[in-house]
Parts: structure tokens; sequence; C-alpha cells
């Protein structure tokens, strides 16, 4: 346990297979995190409301009310960190996919050091958001210049948070925006694969890249003409993915 004065990190684990569960429980409290766990969906709502944790590890398929419905109750009304279990790996596409604002997202069968190191990496971008610079309230104006990128016809205004596309608005969730402003800070240069996981992820994300091939497919299908033919991020095979620059 901890040395320090420092209250534990609490985490509402939800997550119906009993065999599953409690061996989770004991190995996470090993690790130093107070653990609340529910079994269904609408407890999982309920524990969310009485307890404040600073995570939740979300299991999908939930009795009474799945992982993505109660996902996206918290996420109206909280930006508390949110990891997604899926059953399987074929799931984690059509989750991720649903946008229901989850931080980050594991299929089973997961090893649980690359599941503590997500949970980790998740609480620490967490506390440097909060954390980050003046915070100002209300909708003081950006102070410009750096925050928009601008590379032929796709500019993204950072602050904003708002990409254009040959001058349409596109909406995009959170990971594939960091992902979209590395790759444009970057444009005509090679970004590997390992620099894209440790800025849009952390940089103990020790998984298996899974994760940032879906995110790169969705954000293909969003700003590409033909996604099945990318000519804006293009693949470099075995090293990573560049944003093409326009030739003037
Ligand atoms: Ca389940």
């Amino acid at each position: 346990m901890s040395t320090t004065a420092a209250a534990p990190t609490r985490v509402l684990v939800v997550e119906d297979e009993e065999s599953f569960v409690d061996a989770l429980v004991v190995s996470l409290e090993r690790e130093g995190f107070a653990i609340t766990v529910a079994r269904d969906g609408v407890e999982a709502l309920e524990r969310f409301e009485q307890d404040q944790p600073d995570l939740v590890l979300l299991d999908v398929m939930l009795p009474k009310m799945s992982g993505i419905d109660v996902c996206r109750s918290i996420r109206s009304r909280s930006q508390v960190p949110i990891i997604m279990v899926t059953a399987r790996a074929t799931e984690l596409d059509t989750v991720v996919g649903l946008e229901v604002g989850a931080d980050d997202y594991v299929s089973k069968p997961y090893r649980f050091r690359e599941l503590v190191s997500r949970m980790r990496a998740v609480l620490r971008r967490r506390s440097t958001q909060t954390a980050g610079p003046g915070s100002p309230q209300g909708d003081e104006s950006p102070p410009g210049g750096d925050s928009v990128l601008t590379v032929g016809e796709v500019t993204l205004d950072v602050d904003r948070h708002e990409c254009t596309v040959r001058g349409e608005e596109v909406k995009l969730p959170l990971k594939e925006f960091e992902i979209l402003e590395t790759l444009l800070a970057n444009a005509g240069r090679v970004v590997t694969r390992d620099t894209l996981i440790d800025r849009v992820w952390g940089l103990d994300y020790v998984g298996d890249t899974k994760t940032l091939d879906v995110h790169i497919k969705r954000l293909r299908s969003r700003i590409e003409s033909d996604p099945s033919n990318p000519e804006l991020i293009t693949t470099i095979r075995g090293v990573g993915y560049r944003f093409e620059s326009p030739r003037q």
C-alpha cells in the first residue's frame, strides 16, 4: 500500500462475470486501488453517483443496461476516465466506432499488467489536463497562432477542438483528433507508431497496437475522400503513418 497520505485511487469495476471479477478485484487492490464492484448497468450508475470514483472500468456486455449506455450516461455529466472492456477483439472495432466517450479500450483476454498500465495512463493524462496552466473559466479566446494547423484542405483548430476538411466541419472524437493533430504537426514526415501511441495514449502504453489501427481507420473514414484508398494519411509499412503535404 501507499506510504503517502494520499487517498487511494477509487476504481469502479463494472463486471458481471463472477469467475472473473474476484481475481480482478484482488489484483487491483494489490496495486493500491480502492475497488467498488457493480454487477449490472443500473447498479453501475447508482454506484457511480454514490462513490464518485476516480476511474471506471466498464465491461460492455452487462445485464439490465449495456456498458455503452452506461458510458454515455456517465459521460453526459462527468469527465471521469473510463476504460471499456470488450469481450472479443472483434467487438473492439464496433465499440470504438460508437464514440461513447471512453478514454481507452481493452479486449478480453487481456494481460493484467497491460490493464494497469492503461489505467495509470488515463489517470495521469486526466490529472495533467485538470492541472493545466491557468485553466481559465468561461469563453476566453484562445491565444491563436499556433493553435490552428492547416495542411492542404485540412484545418485543425486545436483550442476550439474543430476540424474542417474540404470546407466541411468534421466531428472528431478526442483520440482521433489527437492523432490527426500529431500527424498534421509533422506533415510530410513519417510519424512512427510508437510516437503516435506515446503522444495519444501515454508513455507507458504497453498493449498491442490494435487500438491505434482502429483509430486510424476511423479517422480515415471521416477525412479521406476514399477511405479505402487513403491519400491524406498514408501508411508507411512497418514504420508508421504520414500526413501528405500537398505540393505547392
Ligand atoms: Ca460481461
